[in-house]
């Protein structure tokens, strides 16, 4: 332990003694050509490694920081204070690069520490252009730029801008009107059914706030949970929410239905704001809900960041018997090993992955594709949030997928509709989710599986090929043996110039439907026409195929022929 231990602040001045010394400081030190700074300072999530570590070890870290400062200190000048906690002041003479050299000093001590990740130090910067501006209110300013790094783990230093003061109004304003809306009951919440693609079934239920403000009506999450996040203060409105949800569902059995389970939504600030399952299991004692009725939803990012002390909270949630699901999985870093590691009881994948780009698109589906493959390695049910469409429903269920959520089967909706939806019970699946190993052939596994040769997946696959449509130009880039079986026997003229081999409303057909595969790539076009062979036989084909992606221009495609001529005249 260090020689500070005991002392609240660590050998520093604190926060009165502080705002005296620099005021001294500032009259009495001639400026130096680039003035002075103040920096706020403060190590993020301490309240974590408190918990984590205890509070002695905690204690140890903040007083290894404070004399690391002030050995800086003792070399460089300036003032330094310690408000409690882990957070600090100092007042500093400016230089060039001075808070790079400060960082990379202390960084020097905390790559020495164990377990340091994730704690280390934020720091916000005034400048100080006016000398005469009380000390307090400087401090105010850096640490007004101090909270634009707070979780945002890429930027560790902020300076500070005026524009900082007039944000940070319109945040102080939404944040006391939802404590005024909070107070007046405007908060509620809708439900979304989570359903079973198959059956169209509902099995349960998302819960998401709503803000029904009694001037400007309906306020989406969107608008103000973003704020709550950033200032920590989330929590107040989730455990509303909770309550709420909690509350809804003893009502809901005493009412004497079957109750399905809600889930709730749990900020990553809250589990630094409180202790989430103290809270949880308080409400459902309280309310006399059993556990199971109530599913949580943690983000994927929230572990990605803290992953041994998310590990940890979600390991007793579980314990207690909440089902926890991992929410807009597959847009942090999850891998199949931390997911081996952490339990969940459900995955969530979000189609809105898959909007914007073609690039965004393919690489969405990739995702989605590994999500969906992992979910069943590990025997974890998957729902897709954002489903919108039939096509997206068939292209889902084709990939083995069962769960929905999604404006296709409802929106969500506020609670007394949802009861009524779910009043005789017909529409409903009270078995819960599950997740069979392997219901059907995936062909990606498939493939990979099977120590097929060449010959026999062309065998399988038919006459297969990659197509190039530029402006009015059809040509086909590369085929399979089967498909220069079929066609290239006598081929006389160019196989790949397709217009060469049909007659030109065929041809125009064949545009057609490479238009409407364009439209349903998860669906692709199919059609019949006749191909003209080099020995001038014309064989009526079935030609299936699927929009690939476009480049400068040029679109590509997959198609699939097949031979009709052995089913006779067409
Ligand atoms: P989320 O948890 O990913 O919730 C899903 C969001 O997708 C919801 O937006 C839902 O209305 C929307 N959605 C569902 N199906 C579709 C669809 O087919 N198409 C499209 N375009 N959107 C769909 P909402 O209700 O606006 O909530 C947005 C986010 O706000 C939520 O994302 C969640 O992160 C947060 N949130 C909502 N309620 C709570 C809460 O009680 N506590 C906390 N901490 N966060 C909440
Ligand atoms: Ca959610
Ligand atoms: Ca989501």
């Amino acid at each position: 332990m260090s020689e500070y231990t005991g002392d609240a602040n660590f050998g520093c001045f604190d926060e009165n003694t502080f705002y005296r010394e620099a005021r001294k400081y500032l009259d009495n030190t001639p400026g130096t050509k680039q003035g002075f700074a103040l920096y706020a300072m403060e190590i993020e999530n301490f309240r974590i490694y408190n918990l984590w570590h205890g509070r002695e070890a905690g204690h140890a870290y903040v007083a290894g920081y404070a004399g690391r400062l002030k050995s800086y200190a003792e070399k460089e000048g300036g003032v330094i204070g310690c408000f409690g906690d882990s957070h600090f002041a100092y007042l500093v003479p400016e230089k060039e690069d001075r808070v790079n050299e400060l960082q990379a000093y202390l960084n020097e001590w905390h790559k020495s520490k164990e377990e340091s990740a994730g704690f280390h130090p934020m720091i916000g910067i005034y400048h100080i252009d006016d000398v005469s501006l009380d000390v307090e209110t400087m401090y105010d300013r850096a640490a007004l730029a101090l909270d634009g790094v707070r979780g945002n783990y890429a930027m560790r230093i902020m300076h500070y801008n005026p524009d900082m003061d007039k944000e940070l109004d319109e945040e102080i304003v939404m944040l006391s009107d939802i404590r005024r809306g909070l107070k007046e009951h405007e908060f509620t919440f809708y439900l979304q059914p989570k359903c079973d693609m198959r059956t169209g079934e509902i099995l349960g239920a998302e819960a998401l706030v709503r803000w029904i403000h009694k001037e400007q009506g309906l306020v989406p999450p969107g608008k103000f949970i973003p704020i709550l996040e950033k200032s920590g203060f989330t929590v107040i409105v989730d455990q509303v929410v909770w309550e709420d949800v909690i509350a809804w569902q003893r009502k809901w059995i005493d009412a004497g239905k079957k109750p399905l389970p809600v889930s709730v939504n749990i900020s990553k600030t809250d589990l630094f704001a409180i202790n989430v399952p103290d809270v949880l299991i308080g409400l459902c004692a309280k309310y006399n809900v059993p556990h199971h009725l109530v599913e949580l939803e943690i983000t994927e990012s929230a572990y990605a960041e803290h992953f041994e002390e998310m590990k940890d909270v979600i390991g007793e949630l579980k314990q207690a018997g909440f089902p926890m699901l991992m929410d807009d999985f597959g847009t942090g870093y999850s891998s199949l090993n931390m997911l081996k590691r952490i339990d969940f009881d459900i995955l969530k994948f979000d189609m809105k992955f898959l909007r914007g780009s073609e690039e965004d698109r393919q690489r969405g589906i990739e995702i989605l594709e590994s999500v969906v493959n992992m979910a069943r390695l590990l025997i974890v049910p998957v729902i897709i949030e954002g489903v919108e469409t039939q096509d997206q429903v068939e292209y889902l269920t084709g990939m083995g997928c069962r769960y929905a959520q999604g404006y296709f089967y409802y929106k969500p909706m506020p609670i007394a509709d949802f009861e009524e939806l779910i009043a005789d019970g017909s529409n409903v699946n009270y078995d819960g989710y599950v997740s069979k190993r392997v219901e059907q052939i995936h062909m990606r596994e498939f493939l990979e599986d099977m120590p097929a040769t060449e010959m026999m997946i062309n065998n399988m696959m038919g006459p297969v090929g990659f197509y190039d449509l530029y402006e009015d130009h059809i040509e086909i880039i590369r085929v399979n043996e089967p498909y220069y079986k079929l066609f290239g026997e006598g081929a006389s003229q160019s196989l790949t110039v397709i217009r060469e081999h049909t007659t030109p409303e065929d041809y125009e057909y064949i545009k057609e439907l490479m238009a409407k595969a364009e439209d349903a790539p998860m669906k692709g076009a199919v059609g019949t026409f006749h191909y003209r062979k080099g020995d001038g036989k014309a064989l009526p084909v079935l030609f299936r195929v699927f929009f690939l992606h476009e480049k400068n221009g040029h679109k590509r495609f997959y198609g699939s022929v097949t031979d009709l001529s052995m089913l006779g005249k067409m």
